[in-house]
């Protein structure tokens, strides 16, 4: 069994055996009796944190355990005096390594955030979920001391153009159909542990995160003025398997790794508190040129469908010349945690899937595997929701109404999309730039180089 202690792992030595956590792994990873401290089967473990946000039970200083806490906060990944709480089920902690980045004098620091982070980060500081601060956010980062403040939004549009042209691809050469996205790490590493025969349908797309930490180690280099060695790549990410997929190591596209370190929305804003910076007082400001620069397209990757609906605005202009951003793509229910849509690409029908929810996708993969799959297109979000939803998310505290919390996460997203000029990844002029100054078309040969890999059942490389 590989060890996954190095990203998400349950002390025993603070586990009541409660099995809250059980309840939400979405592929029963959790072993252990009632009431007996539990431990999870890294084989079929797909690093969600979904049992981190679940988990509630932590160490008081009245504790036996409360001895060890400087060797618990090592383990960790904390500095020895972290204030913070340490819940029994956890995710390792990165802030250490950025730190160290930001004060290396030798490196030009780049940072990429996550859709989904300018829609959740405000309730670290009391505001209701859903609180837009994208602003703020970009502000809160340059703060912090990096030099180019970049968003995985820019990359999520970049993804669009090529996966949009990877389905066109598809569909002209004959297969392999249905694709699937592959833009969450948690259904990916799913799909290489549970269903490796599969995985040639996964699109051959890196992640935005993977995509945009490639182009800072490359593009924005040559921007820069420096080599790939000398650029800090760090991501702000909803999710912990986000840290998993970044230390994949074929994710090194140019020669180094294409993203150094990620934190998750709540240890960025520990390090913001510690740093005294109050996210909620920053002026608005703008997220730096040219990989800071977005669609509303990119924006609602974070939420379910969010990466469906992007693609086919892209797939059906460019396809037909209809703008359908307005309109949107009607998707109707069709199971638990399941919508399908059914539009006109390239003169053809197509029919779109989007799950929600790992345990959801499992009937719709037997029928692929059967040759039975009634669709040409599926994207997979691990987590109910979406991003939004993600384990790296501000934990809700009992007694909140969780899907209420994640609709309002969920309906920020699609407030921004609806309030941006450029709602299409394809009228992005800065990813035009990109086309027409480095990468060249999309599926080209820098493209392939440095966005694309291939997935397989070596499950990220362990
Ligand atoms: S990280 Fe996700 S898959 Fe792994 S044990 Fe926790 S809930 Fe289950
Ligand atoms: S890890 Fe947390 S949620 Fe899971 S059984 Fe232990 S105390 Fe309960």
């Amino acid at each position: 069994m590989e060890n996954l202690t190095q990203v998400v792992a349950i002390d025993q030595a603070v586990c009541t055996g409660c099995r809250r956590c059980a309840e939400v792994c979405p592929v029963d990873a959790i072993i252990g009796a009632e009431g007996q401290p539990q431990s999870i089967d890294t084989s079929k473990c797909v690093i969600c944190g979904q049992c981190v946000l679940a988990c509630s039970a932590f160490v008081s200083p009245f504790d036996d355990v409360a001895e060890n806490l400087p060797a618990m906060r090592k383990e960790r990944g904390l500095d020895a005096d972290d204030q913070s709480l340490l819940f029994a089920a956890h995710f390792r902690s990165d802030i250490k390594r950025v730190s160290a980045l930001l004060s290396d004098p030798a490196k030009k620091s780049m940072v990429q955030c996550a859709p989904a982070v300018r829609t959740s980060i405000a309730e670290e500081y009391g505001l209701a979920p859903g609180t837009l601060t994208p602003g703020q956010l970009a502000a809160s980062l340059r703060r912090l001391g990096f030099d180019a403040v970049y968003d995985t939004i820019f990359a999520a549009d970049v993804t669009i153009m090529e996966e949009s042209s990877e389905l066109l691809q598809r569909i002209e050469s004959g297969g392999p159909l249905p694709m699937f996205t592959s833009c969450c790490p948690g259904w990916v590493r799913y799909m290489e542990t549970a269903w490796p025969d599969l995985t040639e349908h996964l699109s051959s797309c890196k992640s935005p995160q993977q995509m945009a930490g490639a182009l800072f180690k490359t593009y924005g280099a040559e921007i820069a003025g420096v080599g790939p060695e000398s650029i800090a790549s760090v991501a702000v990410m909803p999710c912990t398997a986000k840290k998993h997929e970044a230390a994949r190591p074929e994710m090194q596209a140019s020669g180094v790794p294409d993203v150094d370190a990620v934190l998750t929305v709540t240890e960025l804003a520990a390090m913001l508190k510690a740093k005294n910076i109050d996210l909620t007082a920053m002026p608005e400001e703008e997220f730096d040129v040219p990989m800071g620069l977005y669609s509303g397209a990119g924006v609602i990757f974070g939420a379910t469908g969010g990466v469906m609906e992007a693609a086919l605005r892209t797939a059906i202009a460019v396809t037909t010349g209809k703008d359908v951003s307005e309109s949107g793509v009607k998707f109707f229910p069709a199971g638990e945690g399941i919508h399908r849509a059914s539009v006109d690409v390239a003169g053809k029908n197509f029919r779109a899937v989007v799950v929600s929810g790992l345990a959801n996708a499992a009937p719709l993969l037997e029928d692929v595997r059967a040759g039975k799959a009634d669709f040409d297109f599926m994207e997979v979000m691990c987590c109910p929701g979406g991003c939004v939803a993600g384990g790296g998310q501000p934990k809700l505290l009992p007694g909140v109404d969780r899907a209420d919390a994640i609709a309002k996460r969920r309906g920020g997203l699609h407030r921004h999309d609806k309030e941006l000029p450029v709602r299409a990844s394809h009228k992005n002029e800065s990813v035009v730039a990109l086309y027409e100054k480095y990468l060249g078309e999309p599926l080209g040969h820098r493209s392939h180089e440095l966005l694309h890999t291939h997935y397989g059942d070596k499950c990220g490389g362990h």
